[in-house]
């Protein structure tokens, strides 16, 4: 089965009638980076840089933050690389950066509410990513965005960490686009305004699903509400498709439930062209994506958008895919 899907790993990712989607990799530590290219990933939608600052004993310094980001970039030559900014506290911890006790993790202080109590941090990675912009194309990501106020914060800081290299003498990319991720039900409903803000936005259904539903994405106790399918995920989702096409900015769709075919056949009719993955879906993904047609995927969208109930919405979109064959 692996080498049936050999065959479209070096082919462009298109559906049935041909229309193009974005295929990209979700990578953590360094190792991500072979198996991104062995699977054909086009650049990286989500790096999450907390990963080499947890796999290690201290705060990186910026010179080996620019380093490794470099080197990340360069590797995927010309292919874009979407670095998100450390995302820490909720499930992650960094060993020498003790969280504080907190009854809510998730809903407490984590990700770019930390960045922007510790703007030291926060602006040693962004120079840092700056100088690796000159090497090629990256893209800088804020997570946990859930007010205009945030993103503006995060531009400052961007503003801040130009400022400082160049009083330094030192290079940083000219144009670098901006975006946020879309994984707090606030930014789902400012997503008109955000998108005035940012270059683009990634959109994180791991915590969106999360927190839309009130259901903690690592709780077995709760997993039958962590649902994908649920008509206000599927609801929010469509909303956010549509104010990214009104407002011409790009939107990539992050999370693991793009792995699962029938989710990625809904996505895809409700107008998501962009994905980030697992490297390893992506061959696999591919395979589906080519005996799909954008009408299809249309019509499933527009069934699922119509039910109020998960299990109707699943059984639907289970029928058009068997129809299809
Ligand atoms: C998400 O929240 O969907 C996401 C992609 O980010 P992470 O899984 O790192 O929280
Ligand atoms: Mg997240």
């Amino acid at each position: 089965e692996i080498q049936r899907f050999e065959a479209f790993r070096d082919q462009p990712a298109r559906t049935a009638d041909g229309v193009e989607i974005k295929l990209r990799a979700n990578i953590g530590l360094m190792g991500d980076v072979a198996i991104a290219l062995r699977n054909g990933a086009e650049g990286v939608g989500l790096y999450r840089t907390e990963f080499p600052y947890m796999a290690r004993g201290d705060f990186p310094d910026r010179e080996e933050q620019y380093l490794l980001y470099r080197r990340i970039v360069e590797e995927f030559g010309g292919h874009p690389v979407t670095i998100r900014t450390l995302d820490i506290g909720g499930d992650k911890a960094l060993p020498y950066f003790a969280p504080p006790q907190e009854d809510n993790p998730f809903m407490g202080w984590r990700s770019v509410r930390v960045s922007l109590d510790h703007r030291d941090i926060f602006r040693t990675q962004i120079e840092a990513v700056l100088m690796a912009g000159v090497h090629g194309p990256i893209r800088l990501l804020f997570p946990m965005i859930s007010s205009m106020e945030d993103i503006r914060a995060c531009k400052e800081v961007v503003a801040e960490a130009r400022r400082h290299l160049r009083a330094a003498g030192l290079a940083a990319a000219e144009k670098l686009p901006l975006g946020i991720m879309i994984e707090v039900p606030a930014a789902v409903y400012l997503s008109e305004r955000l998108a005035d803000e940012v270059d683009f936005f990634a959109l994180g259904t791991n915590d969106l699903i999360q927190y839309l539903l009130a259901a903690d994405r690592n709780n077995p106790l709760v997993a039958r509400y962590f649902d994908p399918l649920h008509p206000a995920v599927v609801g929010a989702l469509g909303q956010l498709a549509q104010t990214a096409r009104k407002h011409r900015i790009d939107l990539c769709l992050c999370g693991e439930m793009a792995t699962e075919p029938m989710h990625m056949a809904l996505l895809l009719g409700l107008g998501v062209r962009e994905f980030s993955m697992a490297a390893p879906f992506i061959p696999r993904t591919k395979a589906f994506l080519s005996r799909i047609t954008l009408g299809q995927a249309e019509k499933i969208a527009r069934t699922a958008l119509g039910f109020g109930e998960s299990r109707q919405i699943r059984e639907g979109i289970r029928k058009e895919l068997a129809d299809q064959g």
